[in-house]
């Protein structure tokens, strides 16, 4: 068995070249194995075509096929744009145009030259036009190629095109790799796999993605792909998973008499029922021998950090030392303080790092936690990037996890002996990518809040009535309450969120002279935030305007109403995490939304969303649908391998059967000593696992 196929780079291969290679290096396409993997963006398919006369609706989504007659740059009133006429076998003329990216597209084009484009069209006067069409270069008669029905058609971009990556080049150079060395492409899957799950080979895949014959054998290919994605991290997540559990971990005692003191004497209240079990599964786990990786997922406001104390203090108890891991300064600060006071009662010592810190100080931290004297130590991933030694670390507390990357996590693991990991979200992940992408770690859910919370009533505003708005939030602070007003986030680039926030600190000030206003952004120094938070959570500031530096953790149970500007501007779980700001205390607490008119669908359906429910976990769910797995929980930054085609919304019944068959290889062959599986074997530590490695080291 040849195996270059992996590892031969593209320079060499014919139709590449150094200067192509180079390029296609930057979008992750090094080796043959990496172009075969480079899926098609969509299809072309020739039985689909429209003819120009035949046109007759406007906004039709249409695809012609034509000859470039020219090409022109035209200056128009107010700018300038691209005109490309094409006259297609009909003899019916088009007019395609280009607002953006003009300079490129005219490159592409020349007279005579055979297009496909799709988009929408309208008509100006007799001429039928397409506003910035999807568009491709066809193939003049080539070889067998493009005689297909169905036509790949590729990602393209200005740099592709710089160096003539054009579909149609996509397609002679893969079609030659196909040619060339496609009996060297692995077989990925076990026989039986295959089989078993009435799976398409998988070369005819790879090659039917690229050239299929049909569309029945498009999908079937698609499905076959799909099932390896899915299959392949799966693999992954046992692997890892294995390779922790034969680790040997740190052995805790079980519990001290600090950790009885913690329970009836320093709480204020009883733990709720989920917060209990929560605990159980993390002692027990702490007990076992093996390292604990564990995630704590529950809403906002259910009660996580104290969970995370008491497992802070069996680990003390036990003569060992923890770190509580927080996204911000702000929110270690603020950790750091809630430690402090449930921790320095029972005789527990707790450290801050900071940014910034005096070098002295940052010393003398700095040698107390090497020797020992300091038993929990709180700061952000930034401050244990650099020299910080435990005596003997046992556990990582990562609150907010999803705020974190891969990296950042394996540098923690890396500070102790296999500590026990603590991951904590706010985010519920939706059970359907939990196991997708989570498969590998234990998971708690907390689902009950603290007795007596009520449920935040939350309103949708418009513009008009800001008036009635103000007359609410007014109520409250007569009551002596308190309220957020948020802005969306301050970019580097744009200043005038800022200034929005500015104007509505000082408009708020005017509208409220008698109260105290404070005013946080992302640009202030940390110490200039951190003083307007302490005096908002000391009751001195009542109305609290801010970006969303406040977003996650912020604990002021006073605050009974939050008024969240541009409020289509936010994500789903952005603004459930903001409303959770409220409703921490028992009183009646309201989330107001500010939106404009005029939005998009998707934003509609978002604020409707939030104004339907709190449930966090149906929250996450439509977050799923309407975003993507991709941006929703970090999933890019989580390491994992993104899928290319298959989804965890839509491909639910392949994610199932490729998860039924991982447990079944696992059964039988965990080590993969079998022989019918050293192809798969190969290929899983070549390929994936290669790629995986940040990954696999956060075990
Ligand atoms: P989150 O899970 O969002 O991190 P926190 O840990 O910040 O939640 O807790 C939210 C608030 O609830 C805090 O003020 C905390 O003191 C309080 N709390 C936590 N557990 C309980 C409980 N069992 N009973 C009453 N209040 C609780
Ligand atoms: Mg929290």
């Amino acid at each position: 068995m040849s195996i270059n196929v992996f590892s031969d780079t593209l320079q060499y291969f014919k139709g590449v070249g150094p200067a192509r290679a180079e390029v296609l290096s930057k979008i992750g396409v090094k080796t043959c194995l990496d172009l075969l993997h480079y899926y098609p963006r969509r299809y072309l398919d020739h039985s689909n075509v429209s003819r120009v006369i035949d046109l007759s609706t406007k906004g039709a989504n249409v695809t012609v096929i034509g000859t470039v007659l020219s090409c022109d740059v035209v200056q128009g009133r107010n700018r300038q744009r691209l005109e490309v006429s094409i006259r297609d076998d009909s003899n019916g003329h088009m007019k395609l145009i280009w607002f953006q990216g003009a300079q490129w597209i005219q490159r592409v084009f020349a007279p005579g030259q055979r297009i496909a484009c799709t988009g929408e069209v309208s008509r100006y006067g007799r001429t039928w036009t397409m506003t910035h069409p999807d568009f491709d270069k066809l193939d003049e008669g080539g070889p067998q190629l493009s005689t297909g029905r169905i036509m790949a058609l590729y990602p393209g971009s200005a740099r592709l095109q710089q160096v003539g990556l054009s579909s149609k080049a996509f397609r002679h150079i893969i079609y030659e790799l196909i040619r060339t060395r496609g009996l060297e492409f692995p077989h990925v899957l076990p026989r039986w796999v295959q089989q078993g799950y009435a799976l398409m080979d998988g070369r005819v895949a790879l090659r039917a993605i690229h050239f299929p014959k049909s569309h029945a054998e498009l999908e079937q290919a698609r499905n076959r792909l799909k099932f390896e994605e899915f299959f392949f991290l799966q693999l992954l997540l046992r692997h890892t998973q294995k390779n922790r559990a034969e680790r040997k971990g740190i052995k805790l005692n079980g519990r001290g008499i600090r950790y009885e003191q913690f329970i009836n004497d320093v709480l204020p209240f009883e733990l709720t029922q989920g917060q209990k079990n929560a605990l159980k599964s993390i002692e027990y786990d702490m007990l076992s021998g093996s390292p604990m990786y564990r995630m704590l997922q529950g809403d906002v406001g259910c009660g996580k950090t104290v969970v995370a104390v008491a497992a802070l203090i069996l680990v003390v108890d036990s003569q060992f030392q923890g770190v509580f891991m927080a996204p911000t300064e702000v929110l270690a600060e603020q950790q750091f303080n809630s430690l402090c006071k449930y921790l320095n009662p029972i005789g527990i010592s707790v450290g801050l790092l900071r940014g910034g810190q005096r070098k002295r100080a940052r010393e003398q931290i700095l040698a107390e936690i090497s020797c020992g004297a300091i038993d929990v130590v709180v700061g952000t991933h930034a401050v244990f990037q650099e020299h910080v030694k435990f005596k003997n670390l046992a556990l990582a507390v990562v609150d907010e996890q999803h705020r974190f990357g891969v990296e950042q996590r394996a540098s923690l693991v890396a500070k102790g002996n296999n500590p026990h990991m603590l991951l904590m979200s706010a985010t519920p992940i939706p059970r359907s990518l939990s196991l997708t992408m989570y498969g590998d770690l234990s998971m708690t859910t907390i689902r009950d809040l603290p007795k007596g919370r009520k449920r935040v009533v939350t309103r949708l505003f418009r513009e008009s009535s800001r008036p009635e708005m103000e007359k609410m939030v007014l109520e409250q602070l007569q009551q002596g309450r308190q309220a957020y007003i948020v802005y969306p986030q301050v970019e580097e680039s744009e200043k005038s969120d800022l200034k929005n926030a500015e104007a509505g600190y000082l408009a708020w000030g005017r509208l409220y002279p008698n109260e105290r206003v404070g005013l946080v952004h992302g640009k202030m120094k940390n110490q200039e935030k951190e003083a307007v938070m302490a005096q908002f959570k000391s009751g001195q500031v009542q109305v609290l305007v801010a970006t969303t530096v406040i977003e996650v953790g912020v604990d002021a149970p006073e605050a009974t109403v939050i008024v969240i500007e541009h409020a289509e501007r936010f994500g789903l779980s952005q603004l459930h995490q903001l409303r959770g700001r409220v409703g921490r205390g028992s009183h009646q607490s309201y989330c107001i939304l500010m939106a404009e008119w005029r939005q998009s669908k998707e934003s509609r359906e978002r604020l409707k969303v939030i104004e339907g429910t709190t449930d966090g976990f149906e929250i996450s769910e439509a977050d799923l649908k309407l975003r993507g797995a991709g941006d929703l929980f970090g999933t890019r930054q989580s390491g994992l391998p993104e899928f290319r085609l298959a989804s965890i919304m839509e491909d639910t019944s392949i994610l199932e059967n490729a998860r039924q068959a991982v447990a079944a290889l696992w059964e039988k062959d965990s080590d993969l000593r079998f022989p019918e599986h050293q192809e798969m074997r190969h290929y899983f530590e070549n390929f994936v696992l290669a790629r995986m490695e940040g990954y696999a080291r956060t075990g």
